[in-house]
């Protein structure tokens, strides 16, 4: 793509990067050029526009990097090493995967619960990734202990630093474990966004995900529901009496495993919930006593 010249002035560059992200089909080409824009000048953007400054020759090269790698289907949570959820920010790496808009509804969920259980409940978090979900429950209530588990050495340590930053390191433990395989404990909630897209379907995502998102986090096997299932049957004997299980689920995933689950144990309650764009979207179980 041919890029010209970046103008020095910060309103003009604004404009430029918003002309370029445009023009390669950015959906949102007005907010992503002010993120970015405001990442190179080092200011908050609702402060970018008011700034009358301007960009010197690193920041004018390194907003060109930026949107010409933007162009190419780069994420623009990795481009800015740092995505909102809920009512926070989360710094995220390359080799992470991006929390999404639909987690946030997990987390709502899940922080709903959270003000139900006892003093100093225990939480599970598999496959923290971010550690979005851990940090979004320990934020609600400082008495929570909360267990974050995941495979990947990169995705522990960049939620370690989340943890860090929000200030929640104290109630967070993270650990490094193949869903429950370092699980010893029981938890009364047990929160959950694994990888449940059917293998099949990942070459046919959009390249932002498919070419550069950890396929890992992503591929949920031949069904998308094999690890799902794992979950929830290892979930069963890592539950308090009355814990709930939390997981994040795939459109058109709930029947079935609302069937397994059922197969599993006894419920108090167990039901699928949709998203906002009213899709099949959370599995939640409620653990009967086991009697
Ligand atoms: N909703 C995600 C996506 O396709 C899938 C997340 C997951 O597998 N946990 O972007």
């Amino acid at each position: 793509m041919e890029q010209g010249n970046v103008p020095a002035c910060v309103a003009q560059a604004l404009r430029w990067a918003w002309g370029r992200l445009r023009r390669v089909g950015v959906e949102a080409p007005y907010r992503e050029a002010l993120l970015i824009t405001s990442h190179v000048v080092g200011t908050d953007p609702a402060e970018l526009v008011a700034k009358d400054g301007e960009l010197d020759r690193g920041a004018r090269d390194l907003l060109r990097e930026l949107v010409r790698k933007r162009g190419e289907n780069y994420p623009l949570a990795y481009l800015l090493g740092y995505v909102g959820f809920l009512d926070f920010v989360l710094c995220v790496r390359p080799g992470v995967f991006i929390p999404r808009p639909e987690t946030e509804g997990l987390a709502e969920r899940a922080r709903a619960l959270a003000a139900t259980l006892p003093l100093g409940a225990r939480v599970l978090d598999v496959g923290t990734g971010t550690g979005a979900l851990a940090v979004a429950i320990a934020l609600v209530r400082k008495d929570l202990r909360v267990v974050a588990v995941d495979t990947s050495e990169l995705a522990l340590r960049c939620a370690w630093e989340n943890a860090w930053r929000l200030g929640v390191l104290n109630q967070v433990e993270l650990r490094r474990s193949d869903l429950f395989q370092a699980v010893t404990e029981r938890f009364h909630l047990i929160v959950t966004n694994p990888p449940y897209v059917p293998s099949g379907e990942i070459p046919g995502l959009p390249p932002e995900i498919s070419w550069h998102e950890p396929g890992e986090a992503l591929d949920g096997g031949e069904g998308g529901t094999e690890l799902l299932q794992r979950i929830i049957r290892s979930a069963v004997s890592h539950l308090e009496s009355g814990g709930w299980l939390l997981c994040e689920i795939g459109h058109g995933q709930g029947a079935g495993l609302l069937r397994f689950a059922k197969g599993v144990t006894n419920w108090l309650e167990l039901r699928v919930e949709y998203d906002i764009d009213g899709r099949e979207r959370y599995l939640m179980g409620c653990l009967g006593p086991t009697i």
